[in-house]
């Protein structure tokens, strides 16, 4: 059992300089694109970090032994369109077999609340782990309507990944779901009023897809 309300800032010295260079207004999309790769493959290495191995008899070229390999059913990953996908890629590349969702919402003008379009995950979550991912834990309001929507599946475990939190987006996120621990690069210090995280990076999104 997670205990309650855990949030894991991930301060790894390559991980915070290629935090630093996304931040940067100057760097490219193509370069953003590349550091969120590189720092989503360093943020799986961690999330994964607790999980349980066993061990399966196999042969080297010079003796059998018992070799630790991943105990379970295979990670789940489900991005949160669209800037999830951008640490998907990067997650896949270290857990190659992971299988994938998806879910898009979109906030609603009038009530702000987030309203679901896409829900495609795995038929059956019933004995997986499974890690959300999103770079920024911004209102914290898709996050929270995404949790509560992989619950209903009711999968093993839910984890959340981000690049970026706020203490708004994190207390959001755990006063619906203190059961899921959030791992990010770094907590910043406030949504503007715009509800961009300050001083973040921007529209994660358009930055990675060159859309603005
Ligand atoms: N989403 C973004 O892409 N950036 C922010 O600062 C907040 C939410």
């Amino acid at each position: 059992m997670q205990s309650a309300r855990e949030v894991h800032v991930v301060s790894h010295p390559l991980v915070q300089h290629k935090l630093s260079l996304m931040r940067r207004k100057e760097t490219s999309t193509q370069q953003f694109r590349q550091l969120l790769d590189e720092i989503s493959m360093l943020l799986a290495y961690e999330v994964t970090r607790d999980f349980p191995l066993t061990t399966r008899a196999i042969e080297t070229p010079i003796a059998p032994m018992d070799a630790p390999v991943i105990d379970g059913k295979k990670l789940v990953v489900i991005s949160i369109l669209r800037a999830g996908d951008g640490i998907l890629t990067g997650f896949l590349k270290i857990v190659p077999s992971a299988r994938i969702g998806h879910i898009g919402l979109y906030r609603d003008p009038k009530t702000l609340q987030a309203v679901e379009y896409y829900f495609k995950v795995p038929q059956d979550l019933s004995d997986r782990d499974v890690v959300v991912v999103d770079p920024m834990l911004a209102t914290g309001n898709s996050a929270a309507a995404a949790v509560a929507r992989i619950k209903e599946k009711q999968p093993k475990s839910i984890k959340m990944v981000c690049l970026l939190a706020v203490p708004e987006g994190i207390r959001t996120l755990h006063d619906q779901h203190p059961d899921v621990p959030i791992w990010c690069a770094a907590v910043d210090e406030r949504l503007n009023e715009k509800s961009y995280i300050v001083p973040g990076l921007g529209d994660a999104g358009d930055r990675m897809f060159g859309t603005k």
